[in-house]
Order: C-alpha cells, then structure tokens, then sequence
C-alpha cells in the first residue's frame, strides 16, 4: 500500500492511538486520530483525587501484555505502580479464605480437594485439545481453524486447522462442563465476572479463553500483575504525547461517507477527505445512552451487511462509583465478593478496589453489573443504591460519592452468532469500503487485546 496514504482513526483509546503506532512504525505518517472527548485513554481513565490518580477505569496488566509492552517502550515508561492485593468476603461482609485449604474449609467446601485436578487437566486441554485457542481475535474459530500470531514475545505467526476449537463458540459454563472441568469456573470467575465482562452461562468460552488464557489466569492467582503509578491513562497519554501525530480532541464525527475510493468526514462541521479509516469507537450501540455516544452505524453510510452484522453486539452494563469514606471504615484492602458474582445476584456490589494502601483518605471504587442476557436490566439508579447498601453491608459504607459512571463495556456477540461465522464474516468485510473495523470487539475488552488487534491490523492490510 502507498505509505503516502490518508487514514483516519476513529477513537483515541488504546486500540486507536496503538494503531496510529504501529502505523508509524510500518512508515505511514499520513494519519490522523479523531476524538470525541476532552481526553485520550478511553476507557483507561485516571482522574486526580488530593495529589493522586485513582482508575475509574482498566487497572492492571500481566506479563504477557506484549503489545502494552511495545507502547512502554515506544515512550520509555515502565508498569511502575502500586502492588495490587486483594481479600475476600462474603455477602454478609465475613472476610473469608475460599481457597485455604484448611479442616475447616474442606469441610464446608468438598469441592476443594477436586478443583486442583481440574485445574490441571484444564490446563492440559488448552494445550492439546484446543491448540491455538489463545490468540489474538477471533479469525477462524467457529470454522475450527486458528489464525494469528502467537501470544509469546515474539509474536510468531501460527496457523492450522483444528475441529475442537468451535467449542469456543458455546458459553464457559457449557464449555467447561463438557470438559469435566466445571469447578475451573470458580477460579476463572474472580478476574472475568466481577471485571464486568458477564457471566459463564451466557458469555462465549472463546471470550473467557482468549484474555484469560491459562498462564494470564494464573497470574491473576498469583497476584503477578502491573500497574502504573499515574494509572492507565497515563500510558495512553505518554503515547499520544509521543506520536507524530497527536489525537485532535473534542472531535465530532456528524457523517461519514465513502464513496469513489474516498471516505469523508464530517468533523466539527469540516468535511475532511481521506482514503482509509479504521474505526476503534462502538460499531453499534443497541439503546440510546445517557452520555451519548453512538454506534458507528449510525453516522456512516452504513451498508446493509455492516447494520445486519453490527446490530448483533451487545454490551454490558458495568457501573463503576468512586466514593470517600471516614478513616475508620476505609477497608484495609481490595475486597472480592464472590457470592455477588452470579447472575441472581445481579446488581450487587462484586469488588471493591483501594489503589492506595499508604493513605486513608484517598478514594475506593466499586464494581457491580446490572444486566443479564435472559433477566431484566437493573435500572441505573437502583444499582447505585444496591451497591451503597452492599458497602453497609461489607462495613465500609460510602460517605461520599465523588465519581461515577454505566460504561458502554465489552461489546460482544453471544453463542449462537459467534457459532454461525459472525468474525469471519466481519473480518471478510476489513477494507471493503475503505473501512477497517478494530477496537474492544474485534478481539476483547482489555487494553492489550485491543492494542494488539491494532497492531495486527496494522501488520495485515498495511
Ligand atoms: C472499569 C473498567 C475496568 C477495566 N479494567 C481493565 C484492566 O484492569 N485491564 C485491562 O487491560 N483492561 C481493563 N479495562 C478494559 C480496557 O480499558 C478497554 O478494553 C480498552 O480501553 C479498550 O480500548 P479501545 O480503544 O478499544 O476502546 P475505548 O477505551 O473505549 O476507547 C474508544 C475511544 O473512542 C472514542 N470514541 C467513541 N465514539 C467516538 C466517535 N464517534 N468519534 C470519535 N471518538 C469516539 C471514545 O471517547 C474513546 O476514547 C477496564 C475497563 C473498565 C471500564
């Protein structure tokens, strides 16, 4: 392709500004990153609380976030953040020890002694039965083939056929059950449900695998996880700050229209000519949104295949609020509740995050999930109360709320679209009209996912 070409990148997350990158790196300096808000990271969003930076949004990372990696070095920044530690409690607020395996909690909980073996057996199946079940994207899957690029370092290319690999399309729970490993799921749950990205019954195995591949999985167990002490906006920030071309900020997209080989943009009232874009913003978002943000569908020249595959997304309803408490409730630590983890306790509070273990009076942010794929959607307002009163409940009750928000969170197609080729039929689309799609969906909702589907983008079509 003539690296002289214009590209515009919708969306100044991580999936977008890694993109512009990556496109540098491959010598295409001809691009420019629209954004529709006042601040670049996306869902990576750190705001300044008395000196310091709490995450409204992405916390953490692992060891193999390769492509996170390449943004560190690009900027020259490491994951210099605080350790993150964690505890557990129940739903009455009795801070617990599920996984000791003391007298006591082998008695009130048998399944202990089998879930190592299934653990193990688990991890085995990965390796063998479902080879390849661990890259990046979804290309291939519901055809029983792999394709991509190797989750190590070097990132090799891999490709091969294997049959087993459709069973990604049923849901964990299915999967796992299947497999005779359905205890797995109690070890799985902690960094997949309660991090907002739904729950074992409804989502795609393939989702849950893909980000949580086994090694990722245990070092989650293992609490061998990054952070960065000014957040995870301050990655995407460094990065803006170094790209040639830095995001344009405030940038709203009233049209796009592609036609004669040329795609254009209606931004702020200017139309801008290009010759590609990449879309990394929602391609679809299925009800109205309080903070307005749209589906691309709805501001493209959108095609008939486009609005019949785009319109089987959905998201999930995942509420984040920062609140203070008084020095004598502040709880000592990060707090999982895995009783709330479960679709009937929809609502209720999952996790609570303190970042800071040096400073009493900094803030602490809770998790909960309001929707379900086959029960009704928990109206903001109440879910916000649940949560409060669950934070009575746990003996750190709020005492104030300084931020909130209902994120427009881990876009995704269930079961029976994932089974019927819904990827392989959007990623026959990439560059059909000038248009590339990437972003949360085309892969998984972390920063890394994302940041790597980029770079593979990058590395396919550019
Ligand atoms: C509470 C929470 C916790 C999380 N925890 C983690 C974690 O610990 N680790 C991890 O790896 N990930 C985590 N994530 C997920 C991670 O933040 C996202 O997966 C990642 O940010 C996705 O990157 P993206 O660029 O695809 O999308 P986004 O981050 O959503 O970025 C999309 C960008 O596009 C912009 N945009 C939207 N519409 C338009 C438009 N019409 N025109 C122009 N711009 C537009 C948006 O404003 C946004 O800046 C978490 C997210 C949340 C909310």
């Amino acid at each position: 392709m003539d690296k002289n070409i214009r590209i515009c990148i919708v969306g100044g997350g991580p999936a977008g500004l890694s993109a512009g990158m990556y496109l540098e790196k491959k010598g295409y300096n001809n691009y420019t990153i629209l954004e529709r808000q006042d601040r670049v990271g996306g869902k990576c969003w750190s705001p300044h609380y008395n000196g310091r930076r709490y995450e409204m949004g992405a916390i953490m990372g692992v060891p193999s976030y390769y492509a996170v990696h390449d943004v560190e070095e690009f900027c020259g920044i490491t994951h210099d953040g605080p350790q993150l530690n964690r505890n557990y409690k129940d739903a009455n607020g009795n801070v617990i020890e599920p996984f000791a395996r003391t007298l006591g909690n082998i008695i009130r909980n048998p399944w202990l002694l089998k879930m190592k073996g299934q653990l193990k057996k688990f991890g085995e199946l990965l390796e063998t039965k479902y080879k390849g079940y661990d890259l990046n994207g979804h290309r291939g899957v519901a055809e029983g083939r792999y394709d991509g690029y190797a989750v190590t370092p070097g990132r090799e290319k891999v490709e091969g056929v294997n049959p087993n690999l459709k069973d990604l399309a049923l849901p964990f729970k299915q999967f796992c059950e299947m497999n005779g490993v359905p205890l797995v799921q109690k070890i799985w749950i902690g960094p997949f449900t309660s991090f907002g990205y739904g729950y074992f019954d409804e989502i795609p195995a393939a989702y849950v695998l893909k980000y949580l591949d086994y090694q990722t999985c245990m070092n989650f167990v293992k609490v061998n996880l990054w952070t960065w002490k000014e957040g995870t906006q301050y990655i995407w920030e460094q990065l803006n700050d170094h790209l040639k071309h830095p995001a344009r900020l405030n940038s709203t997209i009233e049209k796009v229209e592609r036609k004669d080989g040329k795609v254009f943009v209606t931004v702020n009232g200017e139309v801008e000519e290009y010759d590609k874009i990449i879309v990394t913003a929602p391609l679809y978002i299925p009800n109205k949104r309080a903070d307005g943000q749209k589906g691309m569908v709805e501001y493209f020249d959108a095609r008939e295949d486009e609005i019949a595959l785009f319109s089987k997304i959905d998201y999930e309803r995942y509420d984040v609020q920062a609140f203070l408490t008084k020095p004598e409730n502040h709880p000592e630590i990060s707090y999982y509740v895995f009783d709330n983890m479960e679709p009937e306790k929809l609502g209720h509070l999952m996790v609570y995050y303190r970042r800071w273990r040096d400073q009493i009076d900094q803030v602490i942010t809770t998790y909960a999930l309001r929707k379900h794929k086959n029960s009704r959607e928990i109206p903001y307002e109440e879910c916000r109360q649940m949560v409060q009163d669950d934070l009575k409940i746990m003996k750190n009750p709020a005492e104030k709320v300084i931020n909130e928000w209902s994120v427009y969170y881990f876009p995704h197609v269930f079961t029976e679209d994932y089974a019927a080729g819904w990827y392989d039929k959007v990623e026959a689309m990439q560059g059909k009209y000038d248009t590339y799609y990437a972003g949360e969906v085309m892969s998984f909702g972390d920063m890394d996912e994302t940041a790597e589907y980029s770079r593979e983008l990058v590395d396919r079509f550019f």
